[in-house]
Parts: structure tokens; C-alpha cells; sequence
């Protein structure tokens, strides 16, 4: 098949870009690199050839979702069986202050490659949701059929919104097949040490920020809260390696063969991780130290979150399989191999 891969040089596009191209489809990345760096893209090229032995049947388009013209064009010179649709911004604290940035990106966006996408006659998408649109569930773990519930920032309402945007779409013609995959924490990188996630400025999140600490970028860790009700009172989360997460995109795909309508599923491992779970997973890797202090909790943070994955074992035929060893294991090799992530290229 042929896919269109928004987004694509970002950290988990860049991912599943190499998961598509290593199961033999094409691949056509759309991406405006306003958080990225083209030098991703040659990195996936390099891994897919050396882990195939052929050429990466990968395009990379310079451009922008909210573009219909380019859209238009890029339909038009590609013929498209599916999208994967992971451009969008996603740093949380930033969506607070530039609310209209966010909905225009991640709303706007989605809508005009929709229209694009109906007015090509292609009907098959794979879209990026979290699991912050549950809310603060009432139980452990996940399910699906939680109720959705009420994100606390412009960056997880506008998640919500596409989803609700797309629940419309696929009753309004059952031409569309849509998966909504409800990632939970994505971490890791591919095993080459080749490509990772890449934060501007300030990591985010928590782990490039740890492995930022454990290279010497960062003096410490601020551990946000030591007193929630879990292990060892701090927050627990599903953290899911990035190479499990990307094959979960091509499950979601071999799912539309057969099916329309709207499809949703988590992906998660169902295990959940503390915080300092995670400073010692890569003290051990690394064989340094994070050094780090407990501060005030983050508003907005839930105590614990964890994926009931049971759904999609059953329906995609999909499960996570890399632990948090492995996890932590490729997320050092990046960060040590790439110190200024893909700055070192001059490019990014
Ligand atoms: P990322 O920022 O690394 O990748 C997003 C890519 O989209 C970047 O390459 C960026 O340049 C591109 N982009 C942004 N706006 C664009 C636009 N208007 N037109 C074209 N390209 C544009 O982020 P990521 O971590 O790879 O996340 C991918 C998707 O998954 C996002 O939609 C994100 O909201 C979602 N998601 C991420 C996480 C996470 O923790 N990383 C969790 C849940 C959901
Ligand atoms: N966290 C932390 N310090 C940081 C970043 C994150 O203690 O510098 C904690 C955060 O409170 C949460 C977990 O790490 O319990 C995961 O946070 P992240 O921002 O990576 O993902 P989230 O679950 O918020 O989407």
C-alpha cells in the first residue's frame, strides 16, 4: 500500500514511517518540520536499508496539513490507500498560552487533510489520540469504554474534538474506515540509536528529560509530587516503547482492510511505572546518575494511568513486547549517540 504519513519526521511518525517501509509499503511523509528536522527522514532511509537490504521507498513532502492546495497536490501526484495522521502540537503547557495555535493545528488541520482526503476518494485513516481524553478515570486500568472525560488543557480538548470531528465523519459516509489509537506514554527509540525523540528546549516529558540529566544537559530531575497514593508516591504511568507503539499503526491498517466505521483502541503494555521506576531504569542503563528532587505536584497531573490493552490484543492482533529494560536500553543509545539530537547535522 501506499501511505501518507503526516507528521512523519517527528518522533513517532519517524518510527512507524520505518515500520511501514520495513513491511514493504510506500511511504509519503507530509510534515512542515516546525518540530522536527529533515534529517530524521534520511535516518529512517538509512535504517530501512540497511535492516532490508533495498532502497526506502519514502517522499518526503515539505508542507503543511492546514495547506489544502498542497494537500490537493500531493493527492493528486500520489496514489493514496491510507493516511497515518500524526501532525499536530502537542507540548501541553504551550497549548495553555497559545490556545488558537493549537485548535488551528490540530482541529483545522485535521478537518482541511479530510476534505482533501474525501475530495482524493480516500477513506482510510489512522489517527493519534491519547489517553488524556479520559480524564481522571474512575478505575485502573483503562478500558475503552471508560467514559471519555474532561481534559484539563487546549491540547487534550483539541484530541478530543478530532475525535468527535471523526466519530461524525464515519457515521456521515461508511466509506470511512478510522482508527482512533489512544497512545499512552511513548519512550524508547529505535534500536539503531539513529533516531529518537528530540525535544526543543526543555524536554516536557518525563523521560528525554532524565536521559537530558543523565548526559549532563540537566543538573536534576524535579520529580513532580512525592505524595500521590501509588508505590512509592510518585506518579505512575504506561510508558510504551516507540517501536511497539509504531507497529500498532500498521495493526490499525491491516484492520481497515476489512472493516469501516470508527475504530478505538489503547495502546499501552497495561503495566504501570513509577517515577523513580524510572530514574533507576536508566541509572541501569546508563550506569550513571539522575540525580533528582521531589517538588510540588504538576497541576493537572492524574496520580496513576495505565492501558487495558486486552482490546486490541483481541481485535488488531496486536500487544506490546519490548520491556522497560529494552526501553530505557535505546533511549540511552540515542541520547549518547546523539547528545544534541539532530542538531549535530547542522540541521533541526
Ligand atoms: P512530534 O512533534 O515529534 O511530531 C509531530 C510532527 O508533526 C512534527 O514532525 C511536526 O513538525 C509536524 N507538524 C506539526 N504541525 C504540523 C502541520 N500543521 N503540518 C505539517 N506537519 C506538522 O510529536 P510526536 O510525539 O511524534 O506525536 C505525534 C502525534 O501523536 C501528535 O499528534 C501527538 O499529539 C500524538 N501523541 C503524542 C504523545 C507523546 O507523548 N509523544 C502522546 C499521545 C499522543
Ligand atoms: N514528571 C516528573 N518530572 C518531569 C516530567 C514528568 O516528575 O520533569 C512526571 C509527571 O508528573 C508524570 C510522569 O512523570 O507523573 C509522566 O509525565 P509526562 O509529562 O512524561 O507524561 P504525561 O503522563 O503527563 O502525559
Amino acid at each position: 500500500m501506499k501511505i501518507l504519513v503526516t507528521g512523519g519526521a517527528g518522533y513517532i511518525g519517524s518510527h512507524t514511517a520505518v515500520e511501514l517501509l520495513n513491511a514493504a509499503h510506500d511511504v509519503v511523509v507530509l510534515d512542515n518540520y516546525c518540530n522536527s528536522s529533515a534529517v530524521a527522514l534520511e535516518r529512517v532511509a538509512k535504517i530501512v536499508a540497511d535492516e532490508t537490504g533495498r532502497p526506502a521507498q519514502l517522499t518526503a513532502v515539505e508542507g503543511d496539513i492546514r495547506d489544502r492546495a498542497a494537500l490537493d497536490t500531493l493527492f493528486s501526484e500520489h496514489d493514496i490507500d491510507g493516511v497515518v495522521h500524526f501532525a499536530g502540537l502537542k507540548a501541553v503547557g504551550e497549548s495553555v498560552a497559545k490556545p488558537l495555535e493549537y485548535y488551528e493545528n490540530n482541529v483545522g488541520g485535521s478537518i482541511t487533510l479530510c476534505q482533501a482526503m474525501q475530495a482524493a476518494g480516500v477513506f482510510n485513516l489512522v489517527f493519534s489520540s491519547s489517553a488524556t481524553v479520559y480524564g481522571e478515570p474512575p478505575e485502573m486500568p483503562i478500558r475503552e469504554d471508560f467514559p471519555i472525560g474532561v481534559p484539563t488543557n487546549p491540547y487534550g480538548r483539541s484530541k478530543l474534538m478530532v475525535e468527535e470531528v471523526l466519530q461524525d465523519l464515519a457515521r456521515s459516509n461508511e466509506r470511512w474506515s478510522i482508527a482512533l489509537l489512544r497512545y499512552f506514554n511513548p519512550a524508547g527509540a529505535h534500536v539503531s540509536g539513529l533516531i529518537g525523540e528530540d525535544p526543543q528546549g526543555i524536554p516536557n516529558n518525563l523521560v528525554p528529560y532524565i536521559s537530558q540529566v543523565a548526559i549532563g544537559a540537566r543538573k536534576r530531575l524535579s520529580v513532580f509530587g512525592g505524595d500521590y497514593p501509588t508505590t512509592d508516591g510518585t506518579g505512575v504511568r504506561d510508558y510504551i516503547h516507540v517501536v511497539d507503539l509504531a507497529k500498532g499503526h500498521l495493526s490499525a491498517l491491516n484492520w481497515m482492510q476489512g472493516n469501516s466505521g470508527v475504530g478505538i483502541w489503547n495502546l499501552g503494555t497495561g503495566l504501570g511505572y513509577s517515577v523513580l521506576d524510572m530514574v533507576r531504569g536508566l541509572e541501569k542503563a546508563s550506569a550513571r546518575e539522575v540525580p533528582y528532587e521531589i517538588v510540588d505536584r504538576r497541576p493537572g497531573d492524574i496520580a496513576e494511568c495505565w492501558a487495558d490493552a486486552s482490546k486490541a490484543a483481541a481485535e488488531l492482533g496486536w500487544k506490546a513486547e519490548l520491556g522497560l529494560d529494552q526501553m530505557m536500553a535505546d533511549t540511552w543509545r540515542w541520547q549518547s549517540m546523539n547528545p544534541d539530537g539532530y542538531k549535530k547535522q547542522g540541521q533541526g
